[in-house]
């Protein structure tokens, strides 16, 4: 049964927060700060695409990694995750064997390499070929500090390459990183005839995972000597596959021998070889993975057009005069046509340390910020990030705070507290 938590939103108290800002009960504190670096990590990526196919040696890495490299190659900020526990090859395609982790303000760094932020388990292996044995919740924790402990900053997109099958790391991944924002499926013109491959749509059906769509790779040879490229096995299966199962179809890739014998020597394919019929096929697979930060573009624009947002920091139900370190924050959702309010919620704010409050915010969409005083260095940094600052606002209720601020009666101006 679900147990009622301090909030009383009904969420069990092990899945605060419940994204109300309320404060966790007491005793899950800890999982309660996780949760919140978990989140703020998260919010730091603004897509997560995941990798999959139903059975090994397809070339699901290969396009994962392609995939990412296109990606990065359009202007995009682009990590790859590989939770490949058992079998890791991206640091192997990617010519990384030898790559150190290296750990930098206690958080992890990725490995840098062609524009790209990577990170495997492989790099954590002390012999590469060392196997692991890891159950379902070691994996699981695992995934989980690659998302948290991992420096991945601010990225367009993350590319999480994870094993073949619908196992434990797909499943950690989706529950993990949620929300991803789909699945690619790699299969082959053989495998297509397979259960596997349907098993995995039918996984991220169960689980509403997108399928961004279905990618058939090692479909067709291209000739090494007149680029011409020769229907060694039927293929076509892919297509009708994807059809059959309602989910989009991304297109063919050839076996290419250019493309193994990049992938073997860690020359990135796309990179090198931009101008081939295949690169082209990668390039026509990422469409509508680059679609979806335009929607996303857009759809940012039309929010910021509808709804402002203000934000007030608040101590006993009225706004707090010492913004730095005021323990809660009210966000007054104010409909920007009508100039009337639409909701308020309450935030908590991430612990305190210099400069976080601003880009906090500006990541809750807040335009606006109403307070008693605030530093000159903190009413800079949330000028760069994009919201205007109102200072010298009396100790009131936020709602008549931002009513009095719509109707411009607004008492402000003087800085009551600048330290
Ligand atoms: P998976 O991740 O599905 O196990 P990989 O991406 O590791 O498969 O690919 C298996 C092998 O097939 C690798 O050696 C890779 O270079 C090769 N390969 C994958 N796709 C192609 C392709 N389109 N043309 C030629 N070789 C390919």
């Amino acid at each position: 049964m679900t147990e009622k938590n301090e909030c009383g939103c009904g969420k069990s108290t092990q899945e605060t927060p419940c994204g109300s800002g309320h404060k966790p009960a007491p005793g899950n504190t800890d999982n309660w700060l996780e949760e919140q670096k978990l989140q703020e990590c998260l919010q730091r990526i603004r897509h997560k695409i995941l990798v999959m196919s139903g059975k090994g040696g397809v070339g699901k890495s290969t396009v994962a990694a392609n995939l990412a490299l296109s990606l990065s190659l359009s202007g995009k900020r682009v990590g790859i995750l590989d939770v490949d526990i058992h079998g890791p090859s991206i640091p192997k395609m990617l010519h990384l064997d030898n790559a150190n982790v290296q750990v930098k303000d206690g958080a992890i760094q990725p490995v840098e390499h062609a524009g790209l932020k990577v990170m495997s388990v492989g790099f954590l292996l002390k012999d590469r070929d060392d196997a692991v044995i890891w159950r379902g919740p070691m994996k699981s924790s695992v995934i989980k500090q690659f998302l948290t402990d991992v420096d991945w900053g601010e990225l367009d997109y993350l590319i999480i390459d994870s094993p073949p099958g619908t196992g434990d790391e797909p499943l950690s991944v989706v529950q993990l990183a949620e929300p991803v924002d789909g699945a690619v499926v790699v299969t082959t013109p053989q495998d297509v005839a397979t259960a596997d491959v349907r098993k995995s749509i039918k996984f991220c059906k169960q689980l509403s995972l997108p399928v961004l769509g279905v990618v058939e790779n090692m479909s067709g040879f291209v000739c090494p000597k007149c680029g011409e490229v020769t229907d060694i096995f039927k293929t076509g299966g892919g297509e009708r596959m994807a059809a059959e199962m309602n989910v989009p179809f991304l297109g063919r890739i050839p076996i290419d021998p250019a493309v193994g014998e990049a992938c073997d020597s860690g020359t990135p394919f796309v990179y090198h070889y931009s101008r081939t019929e295949t690169a082209k096929a990668f390039e026509r697979v990422i469409a509508p993975i680059l679609a979806l930060s335009a929607k996303q573009a857009d759809q940012e624009t039309q929010d910021q057009e509808d709804v402002m947002k203000i934000a007030i920091p608040i101590a006993d139900g009225k706004l707090a005069m010492h913004f730095g370190h005021c323990a809660e924050f009210a966000v007054v959702e104010v409909d920007a046509n009508t100039k009337t309010i639409s909701g308020t919620q309450s935030l908590i704010p991430p612990p305190h340390e210099p400069g976080v409050l601003p880009r906090w915010l500006h990541e809750q969409g807040v335009h606006v910020i109403i307070a008693g005083g605030m530093g000159s260095r903190a009413q800079a940094l949330f000028v760069e990030n994009g919201i205007k600052v109102v200072i010298g606002a009396p100790s009131e209720p936020p709602e008549t705070l931002v009513c009095a601020y719509l109707a411009g009666t607004l008492q402000s101006g003087a800085n009551v507290c600048d330290h």
